[in-house]
Parts: C-alpha cells; structure tokens; sequence
C-alpha cells in the first residue's frame, strides 16, 4: 500500500490524525496534512482506510 494526500483538496480538518497518527500529521503550517510513513505496514492499513473513509474531502487515497 503506498499513500496519497491531495494537498490541493485537503483542508486539514485532522481527522485523518486521529484515525492514523502513525501516518499522518499536519505539516508546520497546519493547512495541510503531510504523510509520515508513504507505505505503511500492513498492521497499520485498517487505520489507514479509516481515515480514507472519514475524510470529508476524500483527500487520501493509496495504490496498492
Ligand atoms: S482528514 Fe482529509 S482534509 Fe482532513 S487533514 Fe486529513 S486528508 Fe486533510
């Protein structure tokens, strides 16, 4: 699985830090998110597709 954040669409509304904190955090700015581990590891894809599915702006998306 490898990570995407259209930081063009994301408002940093933060949910996505809540649902995987090992994967995303907000950048320094705090007016988008940034991607802390581009291919997580599989324990952590559960929290990743959460985060995909609360993302008000559909902002994350990953190949796999
Ligand atoms: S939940 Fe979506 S809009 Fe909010 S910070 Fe994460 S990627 Fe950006």
């Amino acid at each position: 699985m490898r990570v995407f954040v259209d930081t063009d669409v994301c408002d940093a509304h933060g949910e996505c830090l809540i649902e995987a904190p090992e994967v995303f955090a907000l950048s320094d700015d705090d007016e988008t998110v940034r991607i802390l581990v581009a291919e997580p590891p599989g324990r952590l894809h559960t929290a990743v597709e959460k985060a995909m599915s609360v993302c008000p702006v559909s902002a994350i998306y990953v190949e796999r």
